[in-house]
């Protein structure tokens, strides 16, 4: 046995006495723990929760869920942003009522088949909610295996990945491998943490570990930069007319796909008059700036007083867009500031 295998029960020891007590981790169903997963990715635990309370509240099943109404849902999801991870995951809940009899998969292949299901869900799913040994391999997973084993690989090379995951797996015990799992991402986000220095002195596995051993840990994982993202300028209008805002739905494909939007164009591509809107009074609002995942925005934003409504937009009361629609989080600013405008 590898000095690795030998320190899991240690691992699995820490986890059971001090680990955080989550709504997902207490009724760890596939259901939950899969819902809980697709919030986490990209958002921290502590954002997630009461999201995650509110969402079990409203759609407590796969059918509830396969059912609901998309602008319902999305409002649901409103300030987790990735809204394509809540349409995946209606889409898959659908895939799931139609094709499994309501129930989650229980093994990897048949999970990734499923919309929005990647390697990492397909593995947490399989083995936290049903004891699979199957690997669930993010940030966290990779940053504690790479500094245990003292792999200077770079962890954006799929064969790294891959072979980390094979390494998990061999180490995941058959009786716990939920458990198991869920300790490997509890050290990673408790512990062995990725800003500063990680805590060795009250680590489960600092016996075994080589970083700690060759005072390397900082160093650990090695990533390839990213690619800079694309900055775009955009000008955003928030026109008003009689005291209903125009709202346009973006394309289905590609950024916030299908979303209601603000209407918004390149700098230099459009102004009110090429909708057929004649403006009445333009104020500019408090400028914004908003980074996705491959692109920055950097808005200008303005609130446009329109003589007559354009037949393009839906035009409704900031009151009915702020409790029945999901405005994507890049508008935010714009639209508070907005807001206030309109109504003081
Ligand atoms: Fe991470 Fe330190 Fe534990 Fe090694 S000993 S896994 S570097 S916290």
């Amino acid at each position: 046995m590898t000095d690795l295998a030998q320190a899991v029960p240690a691992l699995l020891d820490w986890y059971a006495a001090g680990a955080r007590i989550l709504p997902w981790r207490e009724l760890p169903t596939p259901y939950r723990v899969w819902v809980s997963e697709i919030m986490l990715q990209q958002t921290r635990v502590e954002a997630v929760l009461p999201y995650f309370r509110r969402f079990m509240e409203a759609l407590p099943t796969v059918e509830a869920l396969a059912a609901v109404e998309e602008d319902r849902l999305l409002k649901l999801w409103e300030g987790l942003g990735y809204y394509s991870r809540a349409r995946n995951l209606q889409k898959a809940a659908k895939c799931i009522v139609e094709q499994h009899g309501g129930k989650l998969p229980d093994t990897v292949e048949a999970l990734l088949k499923l919309p929005g299901i990647g390697p990492y869900t397909a593995g947490a799913v399989a083995s936290i909610a049903y004891g699979r040994r199957a690997a669930a391999v993010d940030g966290n997973v990779l940053r504690v295996m790479t500094r245990l084993t003292a792999d200077f690989r770079d962890i954006g090379d799929p064969k790294t990945k891959r072979d980390i995951a094979a390494l998990v797996e061999e180490l995941m015990p058959e009786e716990s491998a939920g458990m198991f799992t869920q300790a490997l991402m509890e050290l990673g986000a408790m512990v062995c943490i990725p800003n500063g220095a990680p805590k060795c002195e009250v680590c489960p596995m600092e016996g075994v570990c080589l970083a700690r051993q060759r005072d390397i840990a900082l160093s650990l994982p090695v990533k390839s930069p990213k690619k800079p993202r694309r900055i775009e300028n955009r000008r955003v209008y928030v026109f008003v007319h009689e005291g209903k805002v125009a709202l346009e739905q973006r394309k289905e494909k590609g950024l916030l796909s299908g979303l209601w939007q603000l209407p918004n164009v390149l700098e230099g591509e459009k102004e009110a008059t090429d909708w057929g809107m004649r403006p009445l009074d333009v104020v500019e609002l408090q400028p914004s700036k908003h980074i996705f995942t491959h692109i920055e925005w950097r808005m200008t934003n303005y609130l446009v007083a329109v003589e007559a409504p354009c037949p393009d937009f839906l035009w409704l009361t900031p009151t009915k867009i702020t409790a029945q629609y999901a405005l994507p989080s890049a508008f935010k600013k714009a639209w508070t500031e907005a807001v206030k405008r309109i109504e003081g």
